[in-house]
Formats: structure tokens, sequence, C-alpha cells
């Protein structure tokens, strides 16, 4: 068993290539953390932009980052809840997660930052929310925080 799968989940270190900064400040992009071999390819078939690449219906997904339009469709399908949406933002990082939890938070509303461990690393703002009944079930929301944070932050509390 790899050590991602003992410890139940990944280190920096271990999500693979990152956009640039540059491309992160030019518009928000899809980024992926699903490295297990899984029969399941939703994110390949959901993006019109050919962004999403697979060798094959086992392989972990790679990105072409130039590609993506930030749509959103992949996030919206994956079952794996494992596709984040970034962004740098006048200086702000911006990162989109599924929520999975109730209540849901407000547009504006104060959340504190959780990181990969379920650790608390700061407070950010919600900018924008689709709640779970406009997305089968899953919101999808976007929390403004430092730019240093956005491959840390992967969950949220409401407070
Ligand atoms: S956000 Fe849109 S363009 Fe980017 S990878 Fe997902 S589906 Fe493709
Ligand atoms: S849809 Fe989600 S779980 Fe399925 S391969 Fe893509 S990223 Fe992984």
């Amino acid at each position: 068993m790899t050590e991602y799968c003992k410890r139940g989940y990944l280190l920096v270190s271990e999500i693979g290539e990152k956009p640039s900064e540059e491309r992160l400040r030019q518009k928000k992009v899809a980024f992926i953390e699903c490295p297990q071999e899984i029969p399941c390819n939703a994110c390949v078939h959901s993006c019109k932009f050919d962004a999403v690449l697979m060798d094959n219906i086992n392989a972990p997904p790679k990105m072409d980052y130039d590609a993506c339009t930030g749509c959103m469709r992949c996030i919206r399908v994956c079952p794996g809840l494992a596709i984040f949406m970034l962004e740098i933002k006048d200086d702000m990082g911006r990162v989109t997660m599924p929520y999975e939890f109730l209540p849901v938070p407000e547009k504006g509303e104060t959340v504190k930052l959780l990181n990969r461990e379920g650790k608390e690393v700061g407070e950010g703002t919600v900018t924008w929310v689709l709640p779970p009944e406009r997305n089968e079930g899953t919101a999808l929301v976007t929390v403004e925080m430092n730019k240093d944070l956005i491959y840390e932050v992967r969950a949220f509390r409401v407070v």
C-alpha cells in the first residue's frame, strides 16, 4: 500500500505538477489530486477543451493547464471530490472546493481554513457558493485566502 493510502491524504510534495503562478493569475484552473489507478474517467469526458488527459481508463488524470478554461465542468462530475479550482486574484489565493457538510456557508462569510491533515491554518472568506441542490447534492465553495495556502488548504469549517 502506498504511503498516502496509509496516511489518508496527500502531502503537498506528492500532488504532482502545479500550474505556474502566471497561469494562476490569468484565470482559475482545475487542479486534480487523483493519483490512484482507478477505473474512472468522468473528468476526461466532462472536459470539452481536452485539458484533462489520461493514457487509459485506469491511469491517473493529467492536466494541460494552458488548455483549461476554468469552466468547472470537471469539478462538478468528479465522484472522488478530487478536483479543486485554483486562482490568484488581486494577490489573494482562491480555492474552490467540493463541500458536503451542513450548514453550507454564504458568500461573505468567514470560515476556518483546514489543511490536508484537518488542522486549522487560518481564516478565509467565502466568495462564491454553488448550493448542493444545484449540483447533485455536493456544494461547491470558493474561499479566498493567503495565496501561499492554496496547495495546503483542502477543507474549511464554518464558524
Ligand atoms: S475546468 Fe473546464 S476546461 Fe478546465 S479541466 Fe475542468 S472541464 Fe476542462
Ligand atoms: S473524475 Fe475524479 S475520481 Fe475520476 S479520474 Fe477524474 S479526478 Fe479521478
